[in-house]
């Protein structure tokens, strides 16, 4: 492919001697797990959220799979209590609440964001309904004051799904500091991410902050006392000093990607390509641009055959997926309509203008 969905040796290479260096201290200190490291990145990671505390966990579905089992523990939810997402995330949003004994109540996104809207959630409400999990999908932080405003009425635990919205903001106010508790994703392909698998839970809730360190550990705050039944889930040293490193040129990076967007959203002028909503400033990190058409399969094996790679995000909605099929009868028409629709164009640090401009110009050629 001549322009790569999303080059990461590229977006690594440029960073490899400072990554290496981190590496080599890791080795040199001879502690590998639970060490400096690891607390320096949640420390920084904490700051640049704005929030008191992070927790590191090994990977971003972890992340939002203990905060559950936390609010568990602390009995704020019991087994059966509905949790309102949307129908159109990425599996994992779900799976962190059936995996709870949980029940996701499915609601259809804004169809101007993508994205889960007070407007439409008074509908989805019962006596069982305990949280709810708004997802930044794409990168865009969900209009967080009124959601925190439906929750305060309802009564309802907010945790918000920021494994693709890292630094995206509102107000001056970033995703993993509104909701009483945030899970991130450092998967090496999220807008920070890590050189293997990498999670975090940001919180300003000492409590909440307390059971999570020991749920990451065996139940275990001290060694060999456990206090619940924990598991193992923890980011370990070589991965937390790979992402301090990488942390200090995220907003350079997420700046670039939103020079992509304007560029894509000013430059792609096609009647059968439907153009994402112009999010307000910062709102928007754009992990992903992406476009809708109902021509989709060919626009894809147009822009292929132009040496021009995309991705669909995503093709089956959970709800469609073998994994969740009693939930397949469920009426979300735009959610559904959504998955056979839209495209991922290549957006990434280190795309160049040329290459910008050939994905623009290319979408600008597609006929039906
Ligand atoms: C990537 C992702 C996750 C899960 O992160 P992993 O680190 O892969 O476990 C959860 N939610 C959303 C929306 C994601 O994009």
């Amino acid at each position: 492919m001549k322009i790569p969905f999303l080059d990461l040796k590229e977006i690594n290479s440029k960073y490899e001697s400072q990554l290496i260096e981190a590496a080599s201290d890791v080795i040199h200190s001879g502690w590998y797990i639970g060490g400096n490291y690891l607390a320096k990145f949640e420390a920084e990671f904490a700051q640049y959220c704005g929030v008191k505390y992070c927790v590191g966990v090994a990977n971003g579905l972890d992340a939002l799979v203990l905060t559950l089992r936390a609010w568990k523990e602390l009995g704020r939810l019991s087994d059966g209590d509905e949790v309102l997402v949307p129908a159109n995330t990425y599996i994992a949003s779900i799976l962190a609440i059936t995996e709870n004994n949980l029940k996701p109540v499915l609601v259809e996104p804004s169809e101007k964001t993508f994205n889960i809207s007070s407007e439409n959630l008074e509908k989805y409400v019962t006596p069982r309904t305990k949280a709810i999990l708004p997802v930044h999908l794409y990168g865009r932080l969900v209009e967080m004051s009124s959601i925190l405003e439906f929750a305060k009425k309802h009564r309802l635990l907010v945790l918000e799904d920021s494994a693709q919205a890292h630094g995206a903001k509102l107000n001056n106010q970033k995703a993993g500091s509104w909701g009483d508790a945030s899970g991130f994703s450092f998967y090496p392909g999220k807008n920070l991410g890590a050189l293997g698998d990498a999670g975090a839970i940001t919180t300003n809730d000492p409590e909440l902050f307390k059971v999570l360190k020991a749920l990451r550990n065996y139940g275990s705050l001290e060694k060999y006392k456990n206090i619940i039944q924990g598991v193992n889930s923890r980011l370990d040293e070589i991965q937390a000093a790979m992402l301090s490193v990488k942390l200090k040129y995220l907003d350079e990076e997420i700046k670039r990607r939103q020079e992509i967007a304007k560029a894509y959203l000013k430059g792609i002028k096609n009647e059968l390509i439907l153009l994402p909503d112009t999010p307000l400033e910062g709102q928007h990190v754009w992990h992903l641009f992406v476009v809708r058409t109902q021509y989709r399969d060919r626009l894809q094996q147009f822009l292929t055959d132009m040496g021009i790679e995309t991705l669909i995000h995503y093709p089956i909605p959970p709800h469609k997926q073998d994994a969740y099929k009693s939930y397949s009868d469920l009426n979300l028409p735009f959610t559904e309509s959504l998955h056979s629709e839209v495209l991922s164009l290549p957006i990434g640090p280190t795309m160049t203008d040329e290459q910008v401009l050939e994905v623009i110009g290319a979408c600008n050629a597609f006929k039906a």
